[in-house]
């Protein structure tokens, strides 16, 4: 078993501005406000948080799930 990636680049949908956020292990982050646009951001239907919908790496309980 691998450690998770706890570092990922979220790309805003509305400006496409990228910025790498570190993710917290032990929560799914519902929002995000882009630092450059301040769009709030939040997931798209049927992922849990902003990194998995908008992040370069998924959150880390979705990298423990997937096989
Ligand atoms: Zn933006």
């Amino acid at each position: 078993m691998s450690a998770p990636i706890l570092e990922s680049v979220l790309t805003c949908p509305k400006c496409g501005f990228a910025k790498a956020e570190s993710m917290p292990t032990d929560a799914c982050q519902f929002y995000y406000e882009c630092t450059r646009c301040g769009a709030l951001l939040r997931p798209n239907p049927g992922d849990c948080c902003v990194f998995c919908s908008f992040g370069s790496v998924k959150c880390p309980p979705m990298q423990a799930k997937r096989r």
